[in-house]
C-alpha cells in the first residue's frame, strides 16, 4: 500500500468505550482511503459508523494502533492537538448538522474559520463565494440558521464544513432527515464541491440506498471487527 496518496490509514486500532474493559470493543486490521476517493461506508444503526468517524477525526482516542490522517498520526497527539488538527484539516458535516442556533448562516460560518486558527484576508468574499455556490440567498444568510427550512441548514452546514478548505470531508448520516427529492440533490452537491476540489469523501449511513452516488462502497463489518469475535 503507498501510504504517501492515502489520506486515511488505520493499522491494527483497538478502541474502547470502556477504559478498564479487558477485551478490545472495536477493531481495524487495515483500513486505507485514497486521495480524491468518494466513500460510502454502510452500517445498521448502532454497528460503529460514528465510532468509526469519531476516531479519524480525533474526538475518540484509540488504546493502541496507527491512525494516520493527512500524514499526520493522531494517536501520538494529545488532545489539544487533535483538536487543533480537526478545526483546521477536516470538515465534517454532522447528522443533526450541529449548527449554533443563535448564530445567523454567516456567522456559523465564520466560528469554523475562526476556529481553525487561520486568518483570511477577504473572508467576506470567500463567504459569499460558497454560499452563492451552495444557492443560499441574500436574505437568508443573516437570518439565524434556526429561521432556515433543513435544506438550508444542510447546505450551511456543508459551507462550514469547506470554508477552511479540508482535504477531506466527512459526514455522519447527514440525510437522514431528509426527504427524497432533497437527499438526492443533497449527495449530488456534496459529490459536485467535493470532487472540484478533489477533495476526498467520507460518507456513512445506515440507508444501502445512497451507495450507488459513490466511487467506493463498504460495510462497516468489513473495516470494524467486533474485538469480542476475533
Ligand atoms: P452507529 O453510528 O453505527 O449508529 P455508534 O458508533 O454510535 O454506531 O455506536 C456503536 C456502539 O458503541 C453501540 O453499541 C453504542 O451503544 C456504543 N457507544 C456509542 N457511543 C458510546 C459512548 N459514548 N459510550 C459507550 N458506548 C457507546
Ligand atoms: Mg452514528
Amino acid at each position: 500500500m503507498n501510504s504517501v496518496s492515502s489520506i486515511i490509514e488505520l493499522e491494527n486500532v483497538a478502541f474502547n468505550y470502556d477504559r478498564n474493559a479487558v477485551e478490545t470493543e472495536f477493531l481495524v486490521n487495515h483500513w486505507s482511503i485514497h486521495k480524491g476517493e468518494q466513500v460510502f461506508i454502510h452500517g445498521a444503526s448502532g454497528s460503529g459508523k460514528s465510532t468509526l468517524l469519531n476516531i479519524l477525526s480525533g474526538l475518540l482516542s484509540p488504546r493502541s494502533g496507527k491512525v494516520m490522517v493527512l500524514d499526520k498520526r493522531l494517536d501520538k497527539m494529545n488532545r489539544k492537538q487533535r483538536d487543533a488538527f480537526r478545526a483546521k484539516e477536516i470538515g465534517i458535516v454532522f447528522q443533526r448538522f450541529n449548527l449554533i442556533p443563535y448564530l445567523n448562516s454567516e456567522e456559523n460560518i465564520r466560528l469554523a474559520k475562526y476556529l481553525s486558527g487561520e486568518s483570511s484576508s477577504d473572508l467576506s468574499a470567500e463567504i459569499t463565494e460558497l454560499l452563492e455556490r451552495l444557492r443560499i440567498d441574500e436574505k437568508s444568510r443573516s437570518k439565524p440558521v434556526t429561521e432556515l427550512s433543513t435544506g438550508q441548514q444542510q447546505r450551511i452546514a456543508i459551507a462550514r464544513a469547506l470554508i477552511n478548505r479540508p482535504r477531506l470531508l466527512i459526514a455522519d448520516e447527514p440525510t437522514s432527515s431528509l426527504d427524497y427529492a432533497n437527499r438526492d440533490g443533497f449527495l449530488e452537491l456534496l459529490k459536485e464541491l467535493t470532487g472540484k476540489e478533489e477533495i476526498t469523501l467520507l460518507f456513512v449511513s445506515h440507508d444501502h440506498s445512497l451507495k450507488s452516488h459513490f466511487t467506493r462502497s463498504q460495510d462497516i463489518s468489513e473495516i470494524m471487527l467486533d474485538g469480542a469475535s476475533t
